[in-house]
């Protein structure tokens, strides 16, 4: 259980973080189309969180009225039969009619949806819409899984896309330098949730057998 402190510094870790992000969207803002409603980034995810994130984002939960608290609620439920069977991707339970309803708390990994990233051996990880006709989907080859240079002159690009480190270590310490406040141990959010909630998971096995 982190203090209310700690939720601060955290808070203000976020504003930084977000403001480094935010710039290279706006560096890459030629190849990005996210918009209201899209929402596919957080359809089919393993989302990650470590347990300061947790701990912010049910802020945004508790602040939620209780009509969308037993909307989130009835997803983890169906969520932690699907995932107790083995199945790691799935739609976010905070995801209500196309929209994210803890949009400020979201976790680290909700803040990079629809950039390139590259880990530190400098291997690529394409948006998943770049699959489905979305960000960087003119200048990437669903067939080799690469970024096409020539089509970026073709299309008319002014720059070549740019890969980031938005690996979870770089995220949580290498773009941000001092830190008041650790992170805590990290699981799926599902894993969180289900804990938080209480959720009976062999009972759900059998609901769905049933
Ligand atoms: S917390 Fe919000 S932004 Fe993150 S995956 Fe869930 S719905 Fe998407
Ligand atoms: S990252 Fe992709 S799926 Fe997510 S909002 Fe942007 S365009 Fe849509």
């Amino acid at each position: 259980m982190q203090n209310e402190q700690t939720l601060k510094n955290y808070e203000h870790y976020l504003n930084l973080i977000t403001a480094e992000i935010e710039k290279m969207f706006e560096a890459q803002k030629e190849y990005i189309c996210c918009k209201n409603g899209c929402s596919l980034c957080c359809e089919q995810g393993m989302y990650p969180f470590s347990e300061i994130e947790f701990e912010y984002i049910k802020q945004g939960f508790v602040d939620l009225p209780e009509n969308i608290q037993q909307i989130v609620k009835s997803n983890c439920q169906k969520l932690a039969n699907k995932v107790g069977n083995g199945d790691f991707l799935y739609e976010c339970p905070f995801l209500i009619d196309g929209s994210c309803s803890v949009y400020k708390y979201r976790g680290l990994i909700c803040r990079t949806f629809g950039l390139i990233s590259e880990n530190a051996s400098g291997k690529l990880t394409i948006p998943y819409c770049a699959e489905e006709g979305l960000n960087y989907s003119k200048v990437y080859d669903k067939n080799t899984h690469r970024i096409l240079e020539g089509s970026v002159k073709y299309e008319g690009y002014s720059t070549l896309p740019k890969a980031y480190n938005l690996s979870r270590y770089n995220l949580m310490f290498g773009i941000v330098k001092s830190l008041n406040f650790d992170w805590g141990e990290s699981r799926l959010l599902i894993e969180w949730l289900v804990e938080y909630f209480d959720i009976d998971t062999s009972c759900e096995v059998n609901s769905v057998q049933n």
